[in-house]
């Protein structure tokens, strides 16, 4: 575990680590495969599954911001979570959150659907419900804050401890915040991960996951695990990857200075009726935000006043806000759950989980604050002076009906 700062832990990953060549940069390591030295004489590494030196120190960085002892990189963020999976057998338990990241919500019900274990969907938030479902003993808890899309906070520390209480196993998602602005190993987890495509690598050209394990132990098991499924990352994403991480505090820093100013300008605007972002003051989990964070993140959420219409004005009239699912990469994105990340649940699931169809999520990028609230400006006063009646939405049949294919396919 590295005793330094974060900032100087994330720059100095790798450097200096090429011991033939004196390369100041952690080179990547392409091979699949690598030579015995002799017979039965192993080197470090010898098939590109199951390790690779690339790999390997991008791994070693987040385990060390993390505050863990293993960090295993993946394909993908969904990988990572599918490797957690892995730790649980059929009888098994898990206790999952209502409003997770929707493929992992996916994942989770398909493979229980299976009978590959059972899973428990729980509002964490609802202390009863929580205790009641760990009454049941799961083998493994899931914990995701803050919340996709509405930004909604759990409490890690007592969470974790309810459930290491009956014996389970605490994951948490940390993609929302990055390490640099959370550490739930330090708040009692035994497992933290991420999809690196989002703040980690930061730049929108990597789809990638890591896992990190607070003991060796259960980062050998999950490494075992990794090679034999086959889900271990490419090295050059690794190698993107680790670029992308040296500058993260820089990037966070800069991600959120912007997305207060946001949250602010939007928390004061007509066409605005309510902003989730846990750095307001009114929001309802700002002081547990405060305790649990090292700062806010950049992501927010808000719901225009109008209806459905407002927001199709909206995203009309911005030329700088992108719209597209993903979040964390330098560039301004915006999105709308109810037609896109959240498209697989029908308008009544959606309701149920607080997404009205007039929520639209930003992950606000560290382009220039004035032209970012500018074109904001933009949209907004199009969406207000497009004359919609604040009445239409609720009563009326939804304009953007989620079809039945669209439904399928997730
Ligand atoms: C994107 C995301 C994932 C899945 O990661 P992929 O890299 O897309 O597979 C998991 N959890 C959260 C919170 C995410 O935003």
């Amino acid at each position: 575990m590295s005793e330094k700062k974060v900032a100087t832990t994330a720059v100095r990953a790798g450097i200096n680590s090429d011991k033939h060549h004196g390369a100041v940069v952690a080179p990547i390591h392409l091979s699949s495969t690598y030579s015995l030295k002799g017979f039965n004489e192993k080197r470090d590494f010898d098939y590109s599954r199951t390790g690779n030196p690339t790999r390997a120190t991008f791994g070693q960085a987040i385990a060390d911001l993390e505050g863990g002892s293993t960090g295993i990189v993946t394909s993908t963020g969904m990988a990572a979570v599918h490797l957690i999976c892995q730790l649980l057998s059929v009888g098994d338990k898990v206790l999952i959150p209502h409003d997770c990241y929707g493929g992992s919500y996916r994942l989770f019900v398909h493979l229980a659907k299976r009978g590959q274990f059972d899973v428990l969907v729980v509002d964490q938030s609802d202390e009863q419900a929580l205790a009641e479902a760990l009454v049941q003993k799961p083998k493994l808890v899931l914990i995701e804050t803050p919340s996709n899309p509405l930004l909604r906070l759990v409490d890690i520390e007592k969470i974790a401890s309810a459930s290491k209480a009956v014996g389970a196993i605490v994951a948490v998602d940390n993609t929302f915040l990055s390490p640099i602005l959370q550490q739930p190993l330090s708040l009692g987890a035994d497992i933290v991960f991420h999809s690196t495509t989002k703040y980690i690598n930061g730049h929108s050209d990597v789809v990638g996951g890591v896992l990190v394990t607070k003991t060796n132990e259960l980062g050998e098991e999950l490494a075992w695990w990794a090679n034999c499924i086959g889900i271990t990352g490419p090295a050059f994403d690794s190698y993107l990857a680790l670029r992308g991480l040296k500058t993260l505090p820089l990037r966070m820093a800069a991600h959120q200075e912007n997305a207060n100013s946001v949250a602010s300008y939007l928390n004061k605007h007509s066409a605005v009726e309510i902003v989730h972002f846990p750095g307001l003051e009114e929001h309802p989990q700002h002081e547990l935000a405060k305790r649990q964070q090292i700062d806010f993140g950049a992501m927010l959420s808000f719901e225009l006043k109008g209806g459905v219409e407002a927001v199709k004005v909206l995203f009309d009239n911005l030329s700088l806000f992108t719209l597209a699912q993903s979040l964390g990469g330098v560039e301004s994105l915006i999105s709308h759950p109810s037609t896109m990340t959240h498209a697989g649940m029908d308008i009544e699931a959606q309701k149920a989980a607080g997404i009205s169809q007039t929520l639209v999520r930003l992950s606000v990028g560290i382009e220039d604050i004035e032209d970012i609230l500018a074109d904001l400006e933009v949209g907004l006063s199009a969406s207000q002076s497009a004359n919609v009646s604040p009445l239409s939405a609720p009563s009326k049949q939804p304009k953007f009906r989620i079809s039945a294919a669209q439904a399928a396919v997730w």
